[in-house]
């Protein structure tokens, strides 16, 4: 956790936000990663999502089963999904969202948009229902040389 905390504190030096994570394997550290919404124009790439995408190319996977993502703050939805995608064994964090929020960076509204069910979604999200939209799945589970995930 310490390690964690201290890219977080070094991302922020560098011009990245606040956020740093670890993914460990035992007692070895896989992979890090830091903030880089800014400095690499890119939305996802939260300092949870950099450690799990470094820690795939690291090991050769796109699964994490058997590590533990530790992180200098609670993972918004977004990188809980990846965790969960990533089959990670553990995630444990530091600062909670509330912590987050004193600093500007207010995840509470998101988690409360997938636990309000009158919430309502700043970006409008719809169906749009169309004949073939099955499709795709028609054309994986179709393929027999797949690679389940
Ligand atoms: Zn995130």
């Amino acid at each position: 956790m310490q390690e964690a905390i201290r890219l977080a504190t070094e991302s922020v030096a560098a011009g990245g936000g606040p956020f740093g994570a670890v993914v460990g394997r035992g007692s070895e550290i896989v992979a890090t990663g830091t903030n880089t919404v800014t400095t690499s124009l890119d939305p996802t790439g939260h300092a949870e999502v950099t450690a799990i995408r470094n820690a795939c190319r690291a090991l050769g996977d796109f699964k994490l089963d058997g590590c533990v993502l530790v992180t200098s703050c609670e993972p918004c939805p977004m990188c809980m999904a990846s965790a969960l995608w990533a089959r990670l064994d553990r995630v444990l964090y530091s600062a909670d969202r509330n912590d987050a929020a004193g600093a500007g960076f207010d995840d509470r509204a998101f988690y409360e948009l997938f636990t309000d069910p009158d919430a309502v979604w700043p970006t409008p999200v719809r169906r749009l229902g169309t004949e073939n939209r099955t499709a795709p799945f028609d054309a994986w589970l179709a393929k027999s040389d797949r690679v389940e995930y």
